[in-house]
């Protein structure tokens, strides 16, 4: 080969990398337990710090995907990253956000700083790592925040003693290879074991109701866990926002329950409900949950952001107008390109002019409407009606983003 041709193929090798390199092998880096890290994040819209508060050895298998171990996505306000400590050679990575992304954008959370938890599981590393807390910068890149090394010989873990009944609901196989889902029960003390059951299996049977979590089901396992943690109502002023600070509790009462999402069912019929990216999603038993948790699921599960308009509401500047949003189904065009523009049928005009004769039953053609992510202006939307605006079914962008999603648990 001539020096040429040989400097081409190496060069043809780097063009590869990328694609070779997102493959991680778990067995030479990980022992197959999962490690817990307790956070703590302090701060209000001006800025924010985070520290781990605690340590801890989940005592269970490691629940997430063995092959799947680096986050595609660039989602979620913040992302937590493992490296290698001797080659620097990222390992583990996951987007989530937190209720703090909320609260900063109050009235209160632009003053006031306030205390969120966290917490976040990873596979238990089998030599030391550097475990970055990351969160994104002016230009919304990510960044590290705090860094924190690991050495598994050195390091004391904490366990946990008391954790919540756990009740297997519907399992199906390997979870590893299955999206785990805990239903947290909350208020039932006092209530009989019979009410719980039937409430589990509600939520359950909700869950598996919409697509595409219907054509799911078998890539789920789902658990009950019974044990009270904290959830209100009224949570940043708004009544229905029904949601938990007590996430360290949470996981506590999970304990060592296959864990890659959480629903807290709150034994209230009042409406309400709330989620939180790769954080948790809550819904109350009110006879809209059959609604309610589809929608909060939506976010929780696919990072999706609301599509309706509420100008009204405390957090309604959530989304800024500056840079294009981080949720796959809303748009200001700023980047419309990394959004659904490839998805549009040929000649769609942008804008997309309202068309009011689309039933709420059906999601109408495929768009760019104005008026979404709390705002009637400048934030765009890709259907009609959709799961995240009006309870309708699933947009196709918002459907394709939950189905890469599953990619993601299920090999
Ligand atoms: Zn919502
Ligand atoms: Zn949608």
């Amino acid at each position: 080969m001539k020096a040429k041709n040989i400097l081409l193929a190496v060069l043809l090798l780097f063009a590869v990398l990328p694609a070779e390199a997102a493959k991680v092998n778990f067995k030479k880096y990980f022992t197959g337990g999962t490690l817990r890290l307790d956070c703590v994040r302090e701060g209000n819209a001006q800025g924010d710090t985070v520290w781990v508060s605690r340590w801890l050895d989940r005592n269970a298998a490691w629940h997430g995907s063995r092959t799947q171990l680096l986050d595609p996505f660039d989602c979620g306000d913040y992302r937590v990253v493992v490296r290698d400590a001797r080659s620097g050679q990222e390992i583990y990575s996951r987007g989530y956000s937190n209720l703090f992304r909320e609260y900063k954008a109050t009235e209160k959370g632009r003053r006031v700083k306030m205390r969120f938890e966290e917490t976040l599981l990873v596979p238990m590393p089998k030599r030391a790592v550097r475990i970055a807390l990351q969160r994104r910068d002016a230009d919304q890149r990510m960044v590290d925040a705090t860094v924190v090394d690991f050495d598994p010989s050195v390091q004391r873990l904490d366990t946990i003693w008391r954790q919540g009944e756990r009740r297997d609901l519907e399992v199906h196989g390997d979870p590893s290879k299955k999206v785990d889902v805990v239903i947290v029960a909350q208020g039932y003390d006092g209530e009989s074991p019979q009410k719980v059951g039937v409430d589990f299996y509600r939520m359950k049977e909700i869950l598996f109701g919409k697509a595409p979590f219907s054509n799911h089901r078998t890539d789920f396992n789902v658990y009950g866990v019974v044990g009270d943690v904290e959830a209100a109502f009224g949570t940043f002023g708004i009544d229905r926002y029904l949601m938990t600070f007590s996430v360290h509790r949470l996981h506590d009462l999970i304990g060592t329950t296959p864990c890659d999402f959480i629903i807290v069912m709150v034994n209230d019929e009042t409406y309400g409900g709330g989620a939180i990216y790769n954080f948790y999603a809550v819904s109350s038993l009110h006879r809209m949950a059959e609604y309610v948790l589809p929608h909060e699921f939506g976010h929780s599960f696919g990072g999706l952001a609301d599509e309706y308009v509420d100008e009204e509401m405390s957090y309604s500047g959530l989304h800024s107008h500056d840079y294009e949003p981080l949720e796959p189904n809303i748009t200001n065009l700023k980047d419309f390109g990394r959004k659904w523009q490839s998805m549009l049928p040929e000649g769609t005009p942008v804008p997309t002019p309202d068309n009011n004769n689309v039933p709420k039953s059906q999601c109408g053609p495929l768009g760019v409407y104005e008026g979404a992510g709390y705002s009637s202006k400048g934030v765009y939307r890709p259907a009609m009606h959709c799961m995240m605006r009006d309870y309708a079914p699933f947009c196709p962008v918002c459907a394709k983003r939950l189905e890469e999603i599953f990619g993601l648990y299920t090999r």
